[in-house]
């Protein structure tokens, strides 16, 4: 799903306070680094920093086309003796907004991908996608937990938590961090582990890119090979019988299994097959990695009856296809996003869903998703971690088209449906679903109050000055928030 720009304050150095970069700055810069670097004006720009979400045009000081990680510490420490904040992309999936004025790191040139089979590990450079870690790990009999699409980056999917296909039953991508290098805002590249920084490495599984820039990654794979999965498109007159059929099936999986109901308002293009183009329709994503596939099969039986299928189909599947399941796009695309937690989904909150986002509704979303969360989701690995988002019983996503027509319309009529949903919020919401955020408090209410506090208390000791300050970032100087009594 695109993510959106936000209306995020400037970064706390804003490009127009910090002195002016000369081109001998600039050339000093280039003697450091070993990939190319380019500054505002230069042709080559636009590419280097080009976004998969159209919906943002990034328009840094200085963009550093990194190739390893000391390039990414040089860049670091180059943006920092300037007084410039730092940003970082590696597709582009999940820009918040334009990194304007700052140094921009590119992360695509670093593209190491090595399994270790007896282990059952990945260790993996900061620009590479999941399909690439889907397929060297497929080779061992393992795979990653990688999210709804294989096109989306290892490493900012995996620090913002990541919700995948196989979740419920191995729990979020950042659970099975082992290790993780790190450039920090002192210009310095630190591997951080549960041994050898505790804060760090509570701070980065989850809170995204505040406390610097990842360099690589080390995690653990799972033994999957083969699964149950796929999904299966419905007549959009069937929605209330499916949401409804949706609401009691899904909590009654079990933790082998994965799933998702949307409501999805497809495009007349081409690409789309005959029977959904220009439609919209009911999409329901399954997938089920138990040992017995058959009962995999048989589990996803009530849901075929619940209503017309167009389209689809759920079945045995390699995980290196798992992209079917969702059949997210690939192309670039402009979006604008927002999603939040549900504690419960009980049938006054389905009938809210369907007023707000239902087919009978003329609304410009592409799509209004619940997905269900719990099991593994819902526990904290042996190491606790700042992800958000594990006492949900579902998540709820909308997503719309970010073009200029609809920029005032959009984002009312998605938040509207989230407001709509208010009785049944869980707090919180998972980093990666934040799309659209007021600025650094809305960041911080992300989290429960004490994960934020001991998130904003690392934020605080390792960027001071808020360098790290795009994407999702927390203030450093923000008061820690109350924690609720009974509230860890
Ligand atoms: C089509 C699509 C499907 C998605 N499906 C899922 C899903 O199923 N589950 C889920 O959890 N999320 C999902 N997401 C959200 C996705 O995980 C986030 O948008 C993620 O941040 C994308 O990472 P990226 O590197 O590809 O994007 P980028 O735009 O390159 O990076 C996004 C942000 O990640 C952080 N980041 C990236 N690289 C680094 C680094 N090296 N060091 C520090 N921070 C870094 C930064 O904050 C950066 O702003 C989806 C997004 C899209 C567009």
């Amino acid at each position: 799903m695109p993510q959106a720009p936000a209306t995020v304050p400037a970064p706390r150095t804003a490009a127009e306070t910090a002195p002016a970069i000369g081109a001998a700055d600039v050339d000093a810069l280039r003697s450091r680094v070993h990939g190319p670097v380019y500054a505002a004006g230069d042709e080559g720009l636009a590419a280097e920093v080009f976004a998969w979400n159209l919906a943002v045009t990034h328009t840094p000081a200085v963009a550093v086309g990194a190739t390893c990680a000391a390039d990414v510490a040089a860049a670091v420490s180059w943006a920092v003796e300037h007084g410039r904040t730092v940003a970082v992309q590696a597709t582009g999936h999940g820009p918040v907004r334009n990194a304007d004025g700052a140094v921009l790191v590119t992360t695509r040139r670093m593209q190491g991908v090595s399994i270790d089979p007896v282990r059952r590990t990945a260790r993996v450079e900061a620009g590479v996608t999941w399909e690439k870690v889907l397929a060297a790990a497929a080779e061992h009999g393992l795979t990653g937990l990688c999210g709804s699409s294989s096109g989306v980056g290892v490493v900012g999917y995996t620090l913002g938590g990541g919700v995948g296909s196989l979740g419920r039953k191995f729990g979020f991508a950042a659970d099975h961090l082992l290790s993780v290098d790190l450039v920090t805002a002192d210009g310095a590249l630190r591997t951080v582990s549960a041994d050898t920084e505790p804060d760090l490495f509570f701070a980065v599984r989850g809170g995204k890119g505040n406390v610097g820039i990842v360099t690589s990654v080390e995690f653990e794979l799972v033994p999957v090979s083969t699964l149950v999965g796929g999904g299966l498109f419905f007549d959009a007159a069937d929605a209330p019988a499916l949401l409804h059929a949706f609401r009691t099936w899904a909590p009654a999986l079990p933790e082998e299994a994965s799933t998702s109901i949307a409501v999805l308002r497809l495009p007349p293009a081409e690409e789309l097959p005959g029977p959904v183009r220009g439609r919209t329709v009911v999409h329901l994503r399954y997938a089920y990695c138990g040992d017995d596939l058959a009962e995999g099969e048989r589990l996803v039986e009530p849901m075929r009856g619940a209503g017309r299928a167009l389209l689809g189909g759920i079945g045995p599947m390699p995980t290196t296809a798992m992209d079917a399941i969702h059949m997210d796009p690939r192309d670039p695309m402009p979006g604008w996003e927002k999603g939040m937690l549900l504690a419960e989904l009980p049938a006054e909150a389905v009938d809210a869903f369907l007023a707000a986002a239902g087919p009978q509704v003329d609304v410009p979303l592409v799509m209004a998703e619940i997905r269900l969360m719990g099991g593994a989701l819902a526990r904290q690995p042996r190491v606790p971690s700042a992800v958000a988002g594990r006492d949900a019983a579902f998540s709820v996503l909308v997503l719309g088209p970010a073009v200029p027509e609809l920029a005032e319309v959009l984002p009312q009529v998605g938040r509207g449906v989230l407001a709509a949903l208010a009785p049944w919020a869980a707090p919180g919401c998972m980093v990666n679903f934040l799309g659209e955020v007021s600025g650094p408090a809305e960041v911080a209410a992300a989290y429960p109050p004490a994960v934020a506090e001991r998130l904003l208390a690392v934020k605080a000791a390792v960027d001071p000055t808020g360098v790290f300050s795009h994407g999702y970032a927390l203030d450093p100087a923000a008061p820690a928030p109350a924690v609720p009594a009974g509230r860890a």
